[in-house]
């Protein structure tokens, strides 16, 4: 049996396994308790993406906050950015998302949303999580929350994004453009439609229905988007977008029918933002070395942070950067909110189409080529600490940065060497310009750590 997994994103399980209603109700209880420690009468915010388990969890969270005092807005089947935007736009003091982004379909999860309408901090998460386990004070008939239907939260993130300082609305609009997108019967298929219409795009849809019922493996990687490039080719259309259930994550498939790679998202959004809103780029450290090229051109610098969506927004935020992300398709436009949007990016990629004149390979024809080559190497929990405490002197003669893990940097390549949160396993990425180079990097990478 999986084991219910806690961490600084929430909480996930497979339904009916490790989280079930009963769970949902403490996790959710404790939650709305922790919110109340500083704001007494707090409002939370809860959406969910698509799944079939999606209601009974909706149902038991929302019951759980109502019960220990919190008032809810319920917005529905919506993005996850959307619910992060709608608890800014409510000022409400917090949020749950409910769904397992990309997992398959017989998983659930609740991700926590601070009242900045961000994901809660690592510390926070922490203070969070030592509080599940204590008892739960139910509030009695004068003090137990209120719960609201609100159903334009979608309507209100489509303006925030329509309304982009630098994004030429009437300048996509005039190409329209052909665009397949593939929703993979998450929440995309609500929200991104309307939005590309409203671009001007004559949009083909595939795996639009929100039934929950994955038209195929969630997480919008290559070789899960074959039928979005046969629909691409078919159609003859510009390009095609693919969403990971909750709408963090974009893809993007080429005129030629061929899947681009998710580290290009963020890039060719840099490549749109940074000559009309100059600043410093963020990404993690496990992103590609193209954003390194996008910034050269434009004069700006790359800062790296540890994987994960909260850390690089916190510093995007901090440094006030214009444009950033993860390179798994997650763009982070800050005019809409400082979080992965996938809705968002796809108005920046249109508006890099539609000013540049140029086609989506020709984009890609024009960047550098780099590989990435990826492995893991088991090992004994024991062990593990004093393994990656030996890496940096492995690798003494390059840069190492030891944020999150060890990474080692040389001039056209690198390591990232992370242990895994969750199983006795050390993961090992490598990016070169030569996809056998990057291989071999990798292998000796491994053969290093085992003596
Ligand atoms: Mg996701």
């Amino acid at each position: 049996m999986s084991k219910l997994m806690t961490g600084v994103s929430g909480v996930r399980g497979i339904f009916a396994q490790t989280l079930d209603p009963m769970v949902a109700m403490r996790f959710a209880a404790t939650f709305g308790e922790f919110i109340k420690a500083d704001k007494p009468k707090a409002t939370i915010v809860v959406g969910r993406d698509s799944r079939t388990t999606g209601q009974v969890m909706n149902k038991a969270i929302i019951s759980a906050l109502m019960g220990v005092g919190c008032d809810v807005i319920d917005i529905g089947i919506v993005a996850t950015p959307t619910v992060l935007l709608n608890v800014q736009r409510f000022k409400a003091d917090g949020g749950i998302a409910i769904t397992a982004s990309h997992n398959p379909p017989e998983w659930n999860a609740m991700k926590l949303i601070d009242g900045d309408g961000m994901f809660l901090s690592p510390q926070r998460s922490a203070a969070y999580l030592a509080s599940v386990d204590a008892p739960i004070t139910w509030q009695n008939w004068q003090h137990i929350g209120k719960c609201r239907i609100q159903d334009d939260a979608i309507r209100y993130h489509i303006d925030k994004i329509l309304n982009i300082s630098y994004l030429d609305v009437e300048a996509i609009r005039s190409k329209r453009f052909k665009v397949v997108v593939d929703s993979v019967n998450g929440a995309g298929g609500l929200i991104s439609p309307i939005l590309l219409e409203e671009l001007g795009c004559e949009v083909v849809l595939i795996n639009e229905e929100p039934s929950g019922h994955f038209a195929h493996p969630a997480e919008p990687l290559n070789e899960n988007l074959k039928q979005l490039e046969e629909a691409v080719k078919k159609h003859g259309a510009d390009l095609g977008f693919a969403t990971d259930p909750d709408v963090d994550r974009l893809s993007i498939v080429n005129e030629h029918g061929e899947c681009i790679g998710e580290e290009l998202s963020v890039v060719l959004a840099q490549l749109f933002v940074l000559p009309k809103h100059k600043g410093d780029i963020v990404v993690n450290l496990s992103s590609s070395m193209l954003s390194d090229d996008v910034a050269a051109r434009f004069g700006v610098k790359v800062h790296r942070t540890k994987v994960g969506e909260i850390n690089v927004g916190k510093k995007m935020q901090a440094l006030k950067s214009p444009i950033g992300g993860e390179g798994n398709g997650g763009i982070i436009c800050p005019e809409v909110n400082y979080t992965r949007d996938a809705v968002a990016g796809m108005a920046l990629i249109l508006g890099l189409l539609a000013q540049s004149g140029k086609t989506v390979s020709q984009w890609q024809e024009e960047l550098p080529k780099y590989y990435f080559a990826k492995s893991k190497m088991e090992v004994d929990p024991k062990q593990m600490d004093a393994i990656m405490a030996k890496v940096p002197k492995l690798f003494a003669e390059h840069e190492i940065d030891t944020q999150d893990g060890v990474k080692v940097i040389a001039k056209d390549w690198w390591i990232h060497i992370r242990k895994s949160g969750t199983e006795p396993i050390i993961r090992i990425y490598v990016e070169s310009p030569d996809p056998a180079r990057s291989e071999e990097i990798c292998n000796e990478t491994i053969e290093k750590l085992k003596k």
